[in-house]
């Protein structure tokens, strides 16, 4: 059992009220937060730590990952044996760790073996949130086969390196969906939309018919959890919400009568705007696609726009970042990147509160309260005032810890 830790004189800041709260004291204590306190807390056998002019956070969230993506090119990365993509991931999470991602949620590739690895303690990361392999139709964002590839899409359905398998059809559907969740997945993610990283769907095309997705919203509901989207197109991205999909990702295309929709119904955006932006400069040299590098414009230039669509619209915005092989490095930008629309506030929210809730998990991470999990990062100075504190690799966060341990200590 890890020791207890005391903060003291810390500014909380986790989102749930404009501005933090100053001059706090945080005692935690076997993995969770025990209390919190205006007043000195006492406790002559923690490791006792003074935050003055720092500010305490809640560990960050990122909800949208791939943590098996070594490579760039997807289609190679699906072919890379097993053990060369844990590997890969290993390092790809204790790298989001290190940047103070303490949970993240993999939108597509990572299977349960990972969340059992991290759990047995075989490797450190995140807290790691999945769903498996993305569904995907025939010829949809999952599919990497390209053109003249006519092998059997069933090899990707067991290979670790695979974002996605293809199942059509209501019952290869519903069946695809027991069968991730029978593996562990937590949540259900399918390609409703055209993609950039794969071959042969342009953007604007739509992914499964409705029968399609209402078969496995229907799956994953009577599995207790909900369904994830690829969605770039506002036709796309409202037919999902109308379907019942809960978790839009990107959502870079969306009209302000879609937000509203998605308003209505409760769903979540996870915006992943850095990706475009490291695709369109980093991209071509890293080995993608000419056709995906084509397609890239389509999405990035109306990005920013998107993020004040959903935020006029009030809708709930998490954190995203869907990076792949060495642009994994880019992870902490989406910060800066957003706040250059949104109140600074806002983009807080995106990977604490509003994280936490997408993911199902209010009141356990993204906060800092009784009961949560002791997961912190500490930042030298208020990132509300400089949302690049959270960038630079965790250069600017002394303390980084995960369930009550110590990930790194700068101060003591
Ligand atoms: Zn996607
Ligand atoms: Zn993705």
């Amino acid at each position: 059992m890890s020791q207890a830790i005391v903060f003291q004189n810390a500014r909380l800041l986790d989102g749930r009220s404009p501005e933090g709260e100053h001059d706090r004291f945080v005692r935690a204590e076997g993995g969770l937060i025990r209390e919190i306190s205006d007043k000195p807390i006492r406790d002559s056998g923690a490791r006792t730590i003074d935050l003055r002019g720092r500010t305490l956070m809640p560990g960050l969230i990122d909800c949208h990952v791939h943590v098996v993506a070594g490579l760039v090119n997807l289609g190679q990365n699906a072919l890379l044996p097993d053990a060369l993509v844990a590997f890969h991931a290993q390092r790809i999470m204790g790298e989001m760790l290190a940047r103070g991602f303490t949970t993240v949620r993999d939108v597509g590739g990572a299977t349960y073996a990972l969340v059992d690895a991290l759990e047995q303690g075989l490797t450190t990361g995140p807290r790691l949130i999945v769903c498996g392999k993305a569904l995907s139709q025939t010829g949809g964002h999952a599919d990497f086969r390209g053109r003249y590839d006519n092998r059997d899409a069933d090899y990707q359905t067991r290979r670790l390196g695979a974002l996605g398998r293809i199942c059509n059809g209501v019952d290869a559907c519903r069946e695809a969906a027991r069968d991730e969740i029978r593996q562990g997945a937590q949540f259900i993610k399918i390609m409703a939309n055209g993609g950039v990283a794969s071959a042969t769907d342009p953007i604007a095309f739509i992914g499964y018919s409705s029968d399609e997705i209402r078969a496995i919203v229907e799956e994953a509901r009577n599995a207790q959890t909900y369904v994830a989207a690829h969605l770039y197109t506002d036709e796309a991205i409202a037919r999902a919400v109308e379907l019942g999909v809960r978790s839009v990702e990107h959502a870079n295309l969306i009209e302000k009568k879609t937000a509203s929709l998605m308003k209505e119904r409760g769903a979540i955006a996870c915006p992943t705007l850095v990706t475009y932006e490291a695709l369109k400069n980093e991209g071509e040299s890293l080995g993608l696609p000419a056709a995906s590098v084509a397609k890239i414009d389509d999405v990035r230039l109306r990005g920013l726009e998107s993020l004040e669509i959903m935020h006029d619209a009030g809708v709930t915005m998490a954190y995203g970042s869907d990076l792949l092989g060495p642009m994994h490095r880019h992870q902490s930008e989406e910060f800066v990147i957003r706040g250059r629309v949104l109140p600074a506030i806002e983009v807080i929210r995106s990977t604490t509160i509003h994280a936490a809730e997408l993911i199902g998990m209010t009141g356990k991470i993204g906060v800092i309260a009784p009961d949560a999990y002791a997961d912190f990062v500490v930042v030298d100075g208020d990132p509300l005032a400089d949302l690049s504190l959270l960038t630079g690799q965790g250069r600017h966060l002394p303390i980084i810890v995960k369930g009550g341990e110590f990930i790194k200590n700068e101060l003591n």
